[in-house]
Parts: C-alpha cells; structure tokens; sequence
C-alpha cells in the first residue's frame, strides 16, 4: 500500500476542517461556487484531490436503484422536495442526461456485474441472472450467477431448506471494490448490500468482507460462509430488533412472501438502507485505522419488484421513486453525521431500464405486445424432434432465458449433430416460426384492444445470432454488432440471442420485463456526487462502465481487470500540479 505522508498538500477539506460542520457544509458551498466560476473563466484552480492512499475520500458508495430508467430521476423531479435526497445529486452532483449500457443483456446480475467492474459481460463473465451448467455426474442443472455448493448461507431462518451458499466465484473479472482492497494491501474495508443476493455480491466483488442480501420470505439478513461462518454482531441484531415486523407494518403486507410483498413498498427501501446504516456504522466504515478509503456498494431492489408487477408509468411507481427521496435524504444525513458527506464519493445508477408496458405502449399507439415463450419454444421442439428425433430421450430446447434461447448441447451431441449445426437450424427454425405465427400474433393483440381501430403489427425480431457468431466474432460492424459481441459469455453454451422489435418480447403475466438492447433498457442514470466532481447537468453519451474508471482514476487505483469505461473528466475539479498521486 502507499505510505503514509506527514506533509501533504493542505487542500480545501484540511482548511476547513477545524470548522463546524455546519458552517463547514455553507463555507463548502461557497468555494463550490467559487471553483465553478473560476473553472469557467479558465483559472487554474487548486484541486481538491482523490486518492485511496490517503482516505480522500474516506468512504465510497456505489448507490443501485434496481429497474431504474435514465428518465425518472427529469421526469419526477419537481417531486423531490429534500436537499439531499436525489437532490444531492441533481443540485449539487454531476448529473448525466444520456447513460446507456453498450450491451445486449439487459439483465439484474449482468448489470450489477458491469457496475461493479466497469466491464460488459464479454469481460466479466455475467449473462443471465440463471443459466444452465453440468453439475456433478454430467448431470445438466440450473444455476444462479452466485450459487456456489462449495459455500453455506450463513444467517438464514431456521428451517431453510436449502443452505446453498453463494460466492463472486462465476464473476471473470476484479470490481472496483478489489482492486481498492487490492491497492491498499488488504487494508481498505468492501461491502456489499442489496435483498438480492446476485446484486450485493457481483457488485462488490471477490475480495469483500462482506456481502448481505435477505432470505426472501422472512426478509432476514443472510450472508455466506464464502465470507463468515457466522453474522456479525450488528446484522444479528439487526436480525433480532424487529425491523423486518415494522416493515410489514408500514407496507400493510403482514403475511407472504417479504421479498414479493413488502419489497415492492418504500418500507423496503429504508429496510434496505437502515441495514446499510448499521453495517457502516458496525464496521465503522470511512473511519479506516489505517487512513485509507472504504467502500460500500447498495442496491435497492424495490424498484425492479415494483416495475415488473406495474410498469413504469403506473402511479405507484412514481410513490416508491418520489417515496425514495426523503428516504435517501435521511440516509445521506446519516453519512454527514458519521463521516462528513465532504468525505464521501458516491455514484448511483440503474442495472437495467425496462419496456412501458403493452397496456401503456398500446394505448399511445405502439404496436406493443407480449406473448407466452412457449410461442417460440414449443414449435421450435416440435421441429427439432421431426428432425433429429430423441423418441423421448430429453428435449432440444432448455428455456427461453431473455434475451437467450437456451439450447441442450447434450442432447444434439447425444443426437450427432454439432454446435453450428444445432445453432443455425435452429435460428431457421426460430425465424420460419415467427414467418408463418404472424397472422396469431396479431389476432392475439387484435383481440386484447377491442374497437381498436389501428390494425396491429405481428411480432418482429429485429436481430438473431448464435452464440457461435459471437464467440467467434463473426458480427456485423454496426452498433447491434458491437453491442451483441460486448454481450457474449461462454456460461451461455449454446444458444440463440435473439431481440425483438419495440415493446414486443416474450413475457408471462401482468407488468413489464427488461433485457433487449433496444434503449429503453439500456437507460439508466448516471449520478456522480463528492468534492471531486463539477456540479452541473452533462448532456452526451455515457455509460455505467465509466463509474468504476472514474473512480479509479480519482482513488489512484488500478482500474478493474476487463474495465472498458471511460473517465468522465468533463465532470471532475480540475486537479493542481504535482497532485500525482501517492509516493
Ligand atoms: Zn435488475
């Protein structure tokens, strides 16, 4: 790690950091100010300088709303009554109009990959939330991105069935939490918290300390032995103070499923965030006894609950958003009072958008729809057994995993047929199908909008590719192209991606779903706030991935091991000579 230097530079936060906090936060607003006008007439200014080494700044958040699109934060703003609420970010951060994900699998653990290592899945590994993998005895199985059998759930309820624990251990690339550990010889304290288990853990990364998410009927806090054989004194007692019982209250769902009913409501959001509160506070995280910078990754869940049960046009979910506010104000609060928000460095964003709902998309005069999967994988099985007949012995088709049609290698191997064979008769087939479905497809919405005038289109796929292309390249040099190849892991096998024209994807039930690379999902916001960042709105394009090069650049770490993102100079204090980092 750096050594430890008695004479730095004075900046602004050493001058001032005899003042009291209050009159501190007034005066920093002012040398704000002052910076800003200063930058603008073109003088150079002193820096107010980043890095690990030296606790500066003491703690970093890395802030997930789950499901959350690049326009809500514009679109409800005159709702955001709370200085430090989103408008921490929208007053007095960087605010970018124009994120977007540079990829085609708009999915939770993807996303929550590509955060936390600034790098798409053909860099980390992620592409799906659950894929399918050759257990022990070759015997196919399902499995989440963090499942791991080696490892045990630590804190679940008594009675949990199933103790599979969880691990980074699918995730091929460091995040920025590991390369912060990394840089500071282990001393820099990672966390990592969501009610997901795929979001707490793929953001933080490997070389955490810890990773909590909740079991998704009690809401208790779990963690695995990947990281402790047993919870820390402060998630025990934040196990047994009640909190999960207070929020049922306060979101009126008493009985159920605590992840399906509460997490929906903004009691889960602060349920989420006191954990958060707690675990600062126990770990006495920005308080680092060897004077380097900690760092926290927290996604919310909410959001994605919400969005996919109503849309996200439904009132609702502008309450959880607008909700969220005085929520988040009084979470930032709590970061003053401990650390300093002076002292903090915190981006937020989304792991994915997601697609207005048919209902809305069509009452606006999309020709929206959604349709059951089994309109693609049922004939596509009846085709592929006529062709390669298995007379019963297993199925070709696994799951229509979005955006991924997932195929059985081992039954076309059982069967003598190759992978680009398997691949290529099935995207034929997937393609007839469509051709010949379109008259069904457009009774269906015909029917679903009775005395609709407007004559509805029959479902499009837009763009499908076997996993083969992408492996090998074999892409167009267009933007799909290049989207489709920062998509490609091997965890998929074989398989088609397939996407779909607008607001027309295969789903089942009411609600709404994300994962095309069509830009209503791959909008998200991007949010920068601390002393190192030009407050101000940024209009251009950018994307999630440059958080962690960002970051990396102000904290004087190495970037994460496949980071492709740039960093967002454009909304960083410009910094004095010989502020070259740590000896
Ligand atoms: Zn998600």
């Amino acid at each position: 790690m750096g050594k430890k230097s008695n004479n730095r530079n004075t900046d602004s936060r050493q001058y001032y950091s005899g003042v009291n906090r209050s009159s501190k936060l007034s005066v920093m607003k002012v040398v704000a100010r002052l910076l800003v006008l200063l930058a603008f007439v073109g003088v150079c200014v002193p820096a107010l300088r980043a890095d690990a080494y030296d606790a500066k700044p003491k703690l970093v958040v890395i802030l997930v709303f789950d499901q959350f699109r690049g326009d809500y934060l514009d679109r409800y703003r005159a709702d955001f009554k709370a200085k430090n609420g989103w408008n921490l970010f929208l007053n007095q951060g960087a605010h970018f109009t124009d994120c977007y994900y540079n990829y085609a699998n708009l999915v939770t653990a993807a996303g929550h990959s590509t955060i936390g290592t600034g790098a798409y899945t053909d860099g980390h590994g992620i592409p799906l939330n659950e894929w399918y993998e050759l257990g022990p005895g070759g015997k196919l199985r399902q499995v989440s991105s963090v499942e791991d059998d080696r490892y045990r759930l630590v804190g679940a309820p008594a009675g949990t069935k199933d103790l599979t624990g969880a691990s980074p251990h699918r995730e091929m690339a460091t995040t920025l939490g590991d390369e912060l550990v990394l840089a500071t010889g282990g001393q820099a304290r990672v966390y990592g918290v969501s009610m997901k288990d795929r979001a707490a853990i793929l953001t933080s990364g490997h070389a955490t300390r810890g990773a909590f998410w909740i079991d998704h009927e009690t809401g208790t806090w779990e963690t695995s032995t990947y990281w402790m054989t047993k919870l820390p004194a402060w998630a025990a007692t934040s196990n047994e103070s009640g909190r999960a019982a207070q929020a049922r209250k306060e979101s009126g769902a008493a009985t159920g499923s605590f992840y399906e009913n509460v997490g929906r409501a903004a009691a889960s959001v602060s349920y989420q965030l006191d954990f958060a509160k707690a675990l600062i506070t126990g770990e006495e995280l920005g308080q680092n006894p060897a004077g380097v910078t900690d760092m926290i990754t927290i996604s919310i869940s909410s959001t994605d609950i919400n969005g996919h049960a109503f849309g996200p046009d439904d009132p609702s979910q502008k309450a959880l958003i607008v909700q969220s506010d005085a929520l988040l104000d009084d979470f930032f609060g709590f970061l003053d009072k401990t650390i300093g928000l002076n002292n903090v460095m915190v981006a937020m964003t989304g792991d994915h958008g997601v697609a207005t709902t048919q209902k809305s998309a069509e009452a606006a005069g999309m020709p929206a729809l959604d349709f059951p999967p089994e309109l693609i994988t049922k004939p596509l099985e009846e085709r592929l057994e006529a062709k390669y007949p298995l007379k019963g012995k297993g199925r070709y088709v696994l799951q229509m995993d979005n955006p991924y049609l997932l195929l059985n290698r081992q039954a076309f191997e059982a069967a003598g047929v190759s992978e680009e064979e398997a691949e290529n008769t099935a995207k034929k087939m997937v393609m007839d199908i469509f051709a010949s479905n379109m008259q069904e497809s457009g009774k269906m919405q015909e029917n679903d909008t009775p005395g609709t005038q407007r004559q509805m289109d029959p479902v499009a796929i837009t763009h499908i590719y076997t996993t083969l292309q992408m492996r090998e390249g074999a892409l167009p040099d267009t933007q799909y192209g290049r989207l489709l190849a920062n998509s490609y892991s091997p965890y998929v096998g074989w398989a088609l991606h397939i996407n779909f024209a607008p607001y027309q994807f295969p789903w089942r039930g009411m609600g709404t779903t994300h994962f095309t690379a069509n830009s209503y999902d791959r909008h998200v916001p991007l949010e920068l706030f601390g002393a190192a960042f030009v407050p101000g709105t940024y209009h251009g394009l950018v994307a999630p991935v440059d958080i962690a090069a960002t970051f990396a650049s102000l904290l004087r770490i190495n970037r994460p091991s496949a980071a492709v993102g740039r960093v967002l100079n454009e909304a960083m204090r410009q910094e004095k000579a010989g502020s070259t980092g740590p000896n």
